[in-house]
């Protein structure tokens, strides 16, 4: 399907609507019936008809229709955060006594939840290094239920080989869920692959304005529709129809953002590659990145979040570097309008700090909508206080 159509026609039905090009957030909870019929035929399937907004809800809705048009899927719902997406597609698909593969250190909440709150129902997940087929096959049981994926991740970039895990995970009958949130549906069709469920934190880049968070499931019509009646009605974590519009605005300019993030992106890391404060980069599209060709083979493209290696023997070397910085500012999340930086330093006590430790002196870099001059300008000054 064009992404042109997707994202600015489909779904959207302005006959509806006052021929209004903007479509209504339709700010309800409740919607109301006209005979026992309708009723009854509501409640036999409250995915397929407009009850509550628990539920589903017309602005939502045409938001699921994109993205699931977007990722290639059947269907798709939208969460009111990227980490109920995580919690609901996986709580929807375990029972105790169950086993989880997952990449090793993969986003915050989702270890939290391998880690916190279901090993409270038997529920047990082992990590692996994701970079190795063999890896996954070396952690099977019989009790194996799901591969938990995220490739790339946002500090190191490690990728997963999408075809081969999911080829293993078919054979064995087990599902694969990948978090999807660096690449975006543009840059990589997890679906096409054999992948069953792909999310993503739709805070970052389909939102694209830091001011939104929510969170997109896409996968067949089937494990969603068991992921709404099992876990999303329970939990409530529909995401509201304000903020699904606020999405629909984010979606209509991803591909330009993306396309300018990029170009910025290069320019930017071109100037650190040569800079000899910086020690290495780590970017899935790096000439020098280990997993270079894998990168190639299943990613269209990158996004504006990478990583440098700086050279600094101390803690306060590193807060000096950051705080030098007028145009990045120091903070959690990305994918918005707004440069970042996040130093791995800022985590940990002074004290702690080693600089033998390659992970104490990265920063995480996030490049937003600003000029690559404007960025480079800008990250020399602070450079040369290191
Ligand atoms: C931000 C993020 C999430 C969580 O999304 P929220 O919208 O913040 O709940 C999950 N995975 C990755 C990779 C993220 O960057």
């Amino acid at each position: 399907m064009d992404i042109s159509h997707i994202l600015n026609e489909l779904g959207e039905d302005r006959q509806q609507y006052f021929n209004a090009v903007s479509p209504p957030i339709i700010q309800t909870s409740n919607f109301a019936f006209n005979s026992f019929a309708d009723l009854r035929a509501a409640f036999a399937d409250e995915m397929s008809t407009y009850v509550y907004s628990r539920g589903v809800n017309p602005t939502s809705d045409m938001l699921r229709k994109k993205l699931a048009a977007l990722d290639e899927a059947e269907d798709a719902l939208v969460f009111n955060s990227g980490a109920s997406a995580i919690f609901c597609a996986v709580l929807a698909n375990v029972k105790s006594g169950d086993h989880i593969i997952s990449i090793e250190k993969p986003y915050t909440w989702a270890y939290r939840m391998f880690d916190n709150i279901l090993t409270r129902f038997g529920v047990s997940t082992t990590y692996i290094d994701g970079t190795r087929i063999e890896n996954f096959e070396a952690a099977l049981r019989p009790e194996t239920r799901i591969i938990y994926l995220e490739s790339p991740n946002t500090l190191t970039y490690e990728l997963q080989d999408l075809a081969a895990v999911a080829a293993l995970a078919k054979r064995h009958n087990i599902l694969t869920i990948i978090d999807n949130s660096y690449c975006t549906p543009l840059h990589q069709k997890p679906h096409a692959f054999g992948i069953d469920l792909s999310l993503q934190s739709a805070t970052k880049y389909i939102g694209g304005h830091s001011d939104t968070v929510a969170g997109v499931l896409t996968g067949s019509k089937e494990l969603i529709h068991k992921i709404f009646m099992e876990q999303m009605l329970n939990t409530g974590s529909q995401l509201p129809p304000f903020d699904a519009w606020l999405l629909l605005r984010g979606l209509r300019t991803l591909p330009m953002r993306l396309e300018r993030i990029t170009k910025t992106t290069q320019e930017v890391l071109t100037y650190l590659k040569q800079h000899p404060r910086i020690e290495r980069v780590l970017f899935p599209f790096d000439e020098d990145f280990p997993q270079l060709e894998l990168a190639k083979k299943q990613m269209s493209g990158a996004c504006g979040l990478f990583t440098v290696v700086l050279k600094a023997d101390s803690h306060a070397q590193i807060e000096r570097f950051t705080l030098a910085l007028q145009h990045f500012l120091m903070a959690v999340s990305w994918g918005g309008h707004e440069s970042l930086i996040l130093p791995q330093a800022a985590g940990m006590a002074p004290e702690d700090f080693d600089p033998t430790i390659e992970r104490h002196r990265m920063a995480r870099i996030y490049i937003g909508l600003e000029d690559a001059d404007y960025l480079i300008k800008d990250l020399e000054q602070a450079l040369s206080e290191l």
